[in-house]
C-alpha cells in the first residue's frame, strides 16, 4: 500500500465500499463525525483540527462588533482587500505554492519567517499540506480528502473530517510525514510526541505561534487605524476562513464536469479555472493540476496572478533563490501546437 493511501486517518464511514466505489456519506454521518473528531474530551489528539476552529471562533466576535459598531464603508473595502486579496494570496503564496508544492526557495530562514507570518495565522500547514499531498494523488477519486463529487459538506469540513494525519503511523511512516514538512518551519513532534499528541504540530509552540501572530498584527492594525481598522480587518480574516472552505468544493467544478474548452486544458479531474479565486488569489485551479509544481498559475494573458507577483518580486530582491516557471512549457504544450492532446503533462505529485 502507498503511503499516501494510508497517511490521513480515514473517516468511519470510509473512503470507498468494497467494490473501490466512492463512499458518499450524508450530512448527517458528515457532521457527526466532524463533532467526534473535534471533540478534545474524548482525545487530546483531536487537538489541531479543534484550535483551527477555535481560531474562527475567536475572530467572530470581531467580524460582530465591526458590522454593528465600526462599520464605514472605507473600513468594509479594507476589510475585504485584506481578506479576500491578501489572505487568499498569502495562502496560495505559503501553504499552497511553497509548503505543498516547494515551487520555490528562500535564500534564508528569515524570508520564509516573514512570509510564513505576513498574514493572520489561521490555517495549521499541516492540515493543509500533507492531505494537499493527497489530494493531487487521487483528485476526484476515493480517498480524496476533498472529493467535490462527494458534496459541499464533504469538502467543506475536511479539515476536521478527512484531513489530519492518520494517529496509527510506525515511526518510519511518521518520518517519512515529518518529511513532507521539514521545509516548513513548522517544528514536529519525535515520535513519541506524536504518539501522546497524535499530530506532526507541537501544541505548545503552535499556541505561542498563533498568540505572538495574533498580537503582532493587533498591534501594527491598531497603530495604523486604531481598534477600528483592528475589528474590521480581524472580522473580515473570519469571513475568510470561513469562506475559504468552500473554495475545495467550487475548484472542482462542485464535483460536476464544467469544463471549457479553451479555459480548462487539464481534462484528468474535475478541476477548473475560475475567475474569483484566479483574481484574488491567483488559484488557477485547472492550470496548477497541469503543472503543480510551478511558481505561477496565471498562464493566459488575463490571468492575475498576485501569488507570482510576491515570489517574482522577493526573487528581484534575491529573497528567493529558485522557483519554477511552467508558463513556457504551458504555451509550448497547449498553446502553439492546437492540435496537440489535452492534460499529456503529468499532474501527480511525487511523494517520496
Ligand atoms: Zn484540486
Ligand atoms: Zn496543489
Amino acid at each position: 500500500m502507498a503511503f499516501l493511501d494510508y497517511v490521513l486517518e480515514p473517516p468511519r464511514y470510509g473512503w470507498q465500499d468494497e467494490s473501490g466505489n466512492l463512499v458518499k456519506p450524508t450530512n448527517g454521518q458528515i457532521v457527526s463525525e466532524f463533532f467526534y473528531r473535534l471533540n478534545i474530551f474524548r482525545t487530546r489528539k483531536n487537538w489541531l483540527s479543534f484550535m483551527s476552529w477555535l481560531q474562527v471562533v475567536c475572530l467572530a466576535p470581531f467580524f460582530i462588533v465591526f458590522i454593528f459598531h465600526y462599520f464605514t464603508w472605507g473600513l468594509l473595502v479594507a476589510a475585504f482587500f485584506y481578506s479576500m486579496v491578501f489572505m487568499g494570496t498569502h495562502g496560495t503564496i505559503w501553504h499552497h505554492r511553497y509548503c505543498t508544492h516547494g515551487a520555490y526557495t528562500f535564500r534564508n530562514k528569515f524570508w520564509l519567517f516573514v512570509t510564513r507570518n505576513l498574514s493572520l495565522k489561521i490555517i495549521p500547514e499541516e492540515i493543509y499540506v500533507v492531505s494537499h499531498h493527497v489530494h493531487h494523488c487521487k483528485s476526484d477519486q476515493p480517498g480524496d480528502p476533498y472529493n467535490a463529487t462527494a458534496g459541499f459538506l464533504y469538502c467543506f469540513l475536511a479539515d476536521v473530517t478527512h484531513q489530519p494525519i492518520n494517529r496509527n503511523l510506525s515511526e518510519d511512516d511518521y518520518n517519512r510525514a515529518v518529511n513532507l514538512m521539514k521545509h516548513t518551519g513548522v517544528q514536529t513532534n519525535s515520535y513519541q510526541g506524536y504518539l501522546k499528541w497524535g499530530a506532526l504540530a507541537r501544541p505548545g509552540l503552535t499556541l505561542l505561534h498563533w498568540v505572538l501572530n495574533w498580537g503582532f498584527w493587533y498591534g501594527v492594525f491598531f497603530l495604523i487605524g486604531g481598534h477600528p481598522l483592528a475589528f474590521a480587518l480581524f472580522g473580515g480574516a473570519c469571513f475568510w476562513a470561513v469562506g475559504v472552505r468552500t473554495f475545495n468544493f467550487e475548484g472542482h467544478g462542485k464535483g460536476k464536469d464544467v469544463q471549457r474548452e479553451g479555459v480548462d486544458f487539464n481534462r484528468k479531474d474535475k478541476s477548473i479555472n475560475q475567475a474569483w479565486p484566479g483574481i484574488v488569489a491567483g488559484e488557477w485551479h485547472n492550470n496548477h493540476h497541469l503543472f503543480p509544481h510551478s511558481a505561477r498559475s496565471g498562464f493566459m494573458w488575463y490571468q492575475l496572478d498576485l501569488a507570482w507577483c510576491y515570489i517574482r518580486l522577493l526573487s528581484y530582491i534575491g529573497a528567493v533563490t529558485t522557483f519554477n516557471d511552467a508558463k513556457p512549457l504551458f504555451q509550448k504544450q497547449y498553446l502553439a501546437d492546437k492540435k496537440q492532446p489535452l492534460a499529456t503533462a503529468e499532474t501527480v505529485d511525487r511523494v517520496a
